[in-house]
């Protein structure tokens, strides 16, 4: 039996903001913390693993898990579907792990009805011109998608009133050391560590 059950960290960004950049440093520095996998119907791209980066599956196996419930959230996206494993999740958080999910805001909000309690992150660009910078610098993108995908940040960014933190992406150092802040102060709560505090009561 675990001392606690992990904690939800959702995290939220317009595309270009430094998302991944920030989320996958922090899985690597922090031990206990988790980044998810969904399940999607979208084919895998280069380099993509099946169990690793998502799990691939086709339309009919994605909807069968609707229908079963299977999911804590899920999205439909341009025709491909994303979602969130109820049960990955749960044997996760049940070892006492934190689980990082980087998903988009419709479905974060979704999940927010779902999970009260999970810790909601939004990573701002620090202007529109700086976005624009970098999803250009990045160079992954046609001038048509650059142009599709700040008219998009614009709707995400107006969604920012519905997370608890708010980090602004200017400074790469900064804003992974608000970041990490954010995941050590939670572990340090009341509700998580009561558990721990009364067994080093108990030996006195
Ligand atoms: P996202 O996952 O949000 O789409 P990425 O992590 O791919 O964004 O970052 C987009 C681009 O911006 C990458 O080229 C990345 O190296 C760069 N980048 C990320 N954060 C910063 C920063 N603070 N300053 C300058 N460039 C950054
Ligand atoms: P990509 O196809 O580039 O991997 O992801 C496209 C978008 O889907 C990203 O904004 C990503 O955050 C989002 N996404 C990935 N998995 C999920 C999920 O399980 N649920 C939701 N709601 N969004 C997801």
């Amino acid at each position: 039996m675990f001392e606690h059950r992990g904690s939800v960290f959702v995290v939220s960004a317009p595309s270009g903001t430094g998302k991944s950049t920030l989320s996958q440093r922090l899985v690597q520095s922090v031990p206990g913390l988790i980044f998810s996998i969904s399940f999607t119907t979208r084919a895998p791209r280069p380099g993509e693993v099946d169990g690793k980066d998502y799990f691939f599956v086709d339309n009919d196996k994605f909807d069968a898990m609707v229908e079963r419930g299977e999911f804590v959230e899920w999205v439909e996206v341009y025709g491909r579907k994303y979602g969130t494993g109820r049960t990955w999740l749960e044997s996760v958080l049940s070892t006492g792990q934190d689980v990082l999910l980087d998903i988009e805001t419709t479905g974060a909000l979704n999940l927010r009805q779902a999970i009260p309690d999970a810790h909601m992150i939004f990573i701002l660009p620090p202007s529109a011109r700086i976005l624009e910078a970098r999803l250009r610098g990045r160079g992954k993108d046609s001038e048509e998608q650059i142009r599709m995908r700040m008219e998009h940040a614009r709707h995400e960014l107006e969604l920012f009133e519905a997370y608890d933190h708010l980090i602004v992406n200017e400074d790469l150092e900064k804003a992974y050391r608000g970041f990490e802040a954010i995941i050590l102060a939670t572990r340090s709560r009341k509700a998580r560590m009561a558990n721990e505090a009364k067994r080093i009561l108990s030996g006195f």
